[in-house]
């Protein structure tokens, strides 16, 4: 191995230690490095600082003060103790990974294979055995807190019953002797979901012990088992902290409640379900900071963005946002109604269902199983002052008359429609039996978006364009809007990257996701052309007239700016 040689030629070992090394490492399936600082022959820092240049690998040779049980989450501890490696930190988009043995193929295969699992890129480093255990010291107090809490229970129920059989008296006081550690048991497991960033924690009873499982990127996770005794108590305690009937075990209940956490409000949607094995709870955490994203961040370009802030300083009108499911429209009226959420306004909003809190924001969720639906809760809304209404979504006739209708006197609505384009929204709207001579007098945007995945900064590959992609490139470059064409300039010659794949991106080539979008403006001539034809055509023609960028373009600006790749655009984008 190349580091023995080194430490040879340093003078820091003899030719025959190095000899004696490679035969126990052969005998003993130790590392040479656990050998080496067994008999003290390098002090184990200066040990790792020179295979931190002999690997070319920066050395962490502290242990960090704190690792976030979400961080230290990523590797499980039995992995990570088996495999010497361990996560450290969290910087940009990668988890940093400290590795006493990076050369070990299994190890790297291991990590490969957890970085997969749990969907996170990572950068490696190197650690020394002793940093290495003093980061292992970190791992899952959660667990530790779980099991602290259950003996403490434990203790209580047992001195309980030493006190019951001189009292008598069962209830109120056993009862109360119980609660702490339950609470503070159900405390921590709401704690590490927030702060690992599940969707959701499933609470289930199996036939020997209760599992905990949290869902991390849309996989579940088990990440805790308590004993089977615990189960009623738990469960409890979550339908008093929802309001819930306790005594109910036989019907599925549904409830939220709220908490505070590191200054801001998290709510937590729970559902009971009984199942044969007993009652199951499943929570859906909210957390606003997963949900939200600042407006600047969505992904639009600045001429866009610059439309969107202009637009919610209207006094009234209609913003419709349009896209398949998932393409992030709702994030992206989320953003708007939070800028729109003054102390002078009174936003209420309609929803299937609320999902955000928004502090200040009237949030009413419809329910149609008691009639409660989008039609009637909007009738109902705009009999309370309302200055902004968002709709869930408009999905027929009545809604969109009622929404026309509250755009018309004066109040600001944001809903989503499904059309393909920003300018398909007009044409649809008149399908739902809208007038055509309202439409111009009350819609101001409309918006269309789609998500593209954004190439890996650390393997993307620059290359020069093929004539059919510049081709496309550049004819979309040549309809953008007149004052455009000179900050969007095509070099040449015309470089853009392509996805490879490398071990921070799980071989994937991608890392995350942005908007791109196409923003139609109510003008005064648009208002004209719809008095004469609203057709998608007419309409699109005077889309380009105003100057709009289309999603294609949006994206392949993109493309050349290197962030995302040509295949990308056009997957996700039609020429228009
Ligand atoms: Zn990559």
């Amino acid at each position: 191995m190349d580091l023995l040689k080194v430490l040879v030629q340093k003078g820091k070992l003899t030719q025959k230690q190095v000899k004696e090394i490679n035969e126990k490492v052969i005998e003993t399936g130790q590392q040479a490095e656990e050998l080496i600082i067994a008999d003290k022959l390098i002090p184990e820092s200066d040990l790792f600082q020179i295979k931190s240049e002999v690997l070319d690998l920066p050395l962490i040779a502290e242990v960090p003060k704190s690792i976030s049980s979400e961080i230290l989450s990523l590797i499980p501890r039995d992995s990570a103790e088996h495999y010497n490696l361990i996560p450290i930190g969290r910087k940009d988009d990668l988890v940093e990974i400290g590795m006493v043995y990076p050369h070990d193929i299994q190890a790297r295969e291991a990590l490969k294979f957890l970085s997969r699992r749990s969907g996170f890129e990572y950068s490696l480093f190197l650690i020394s055995p002793s940093v290495f255990r003093g980061i292992l010291d970190k791992y899952q107090t959660a667990e530790r807190e779980v099991k602290e809490a259950l003996e403490s229970l434990e203790g209580e129920l047992e001195r309980e019953r030493g006190e019951l059989s001189l009292k008598g008296d069962v209830s109120e006081a056993e009862r109360t002797m119980e609660q702490a550690p339950v609470i503070k048991m159900v405390a921590v497991i709401l704690r590490e979901a927030v702060e690992g960033k599940a969707s959701d924690v499933h609470i289930e009873p199996m036939q020997d012990r209760l599992r905990v499982r949290f869902r991390l990127d849309g996989m579940l996770h088990s990440s805790l088992f308590l004993p089977l005794k615990v189960h009623a108590a738990v469960i409890s305690r979550l339908k008093i902290l929802s309001h819930l009937k306790i005594d109910e075990t036989r019907v599925p209940q549904d409830g939220r409640f709220s908490t505070r956490f590191q200054n801001r409000r998290i709510d937590f949607r729970i559902s009971t379900l009984p199942t044969t094995q007993g009652e199951k709870a499943a929570i859906r955490v909210l957390d606003p900071e997963q949900g939200f994203a600042e407006i600047g961040k969505l992904g639009a370009l600045p001429e866009q963005e610059a439309i969107l802030k202009e637009a919610i300083k209207m006094p009234f009108g209609m913003i419709l946002a349009t896209g398949p499911t998932g393409s992030g429209k709702t994030t992206t009226l989320y953003s708007l109604l939070r800028l729109l959420n003054r102390e002078e306004a009174n936003v209420v909003t309609l929803e299937d269902p609320v999902e955000y809190f928004i502090e200040g924001v009237n949030q009413s969720q419809i329910r149609p199983e008691i009639n409660y639906s989008f039609i009637r809760g909007l009738r109902q809304l705009v009999r309370q002052d309302p200055d902004v209404i968002m709709v869930g979504e408009i999905r027929d006739d009545e809604t969109a008359s009622l929404a026309i209708h509250a755009a018309l006197t004066g109040h600001i609505i944001l809903s989503t429609l499904h059309t393909n384009n920003a300018v398909g929204v007009i044409p649809r709207l008149i399908d739902m039996g809208v007038d055509p001579f309202l439409v111009g007098p009350t819609l101001r945007l409309a918006i269309a978006q789609r998500l593209v995945r954004r190439l890996c900064p650390h393997c993307k590959k620059k290359v020069v364009a093929t004539d059919s992609q510049r081709e496309l490139i550049q004819k979309n470059y040549q309809s953008l809007p007149a004052h455009l064409q000179k900050k969007y300039t095509l070099p040449d010659p015309l470089y853009i990257y392509q996805p490879v794949g490398c071990e921070s991106c799980n071989f994937s080539g991608y890392k995350g996701r942005l908007g791109v979008f196409e923003v139609l403006k109510m003008t005064e001539r648009l208002a004209d052309v719809l008095l004469k034809s609203a057709s998608e055509e007419k309409v699109s023609e005077e889309a380009k007239q105003q100057q709009m960028i289309t999603m294609r373009q949006s994206g392949l600006i993109r493309v050349v700016e290197g962030i995302t790749s040509i295949e990308e655009v056009i997957r996700t984008t039609t020429e228009s």
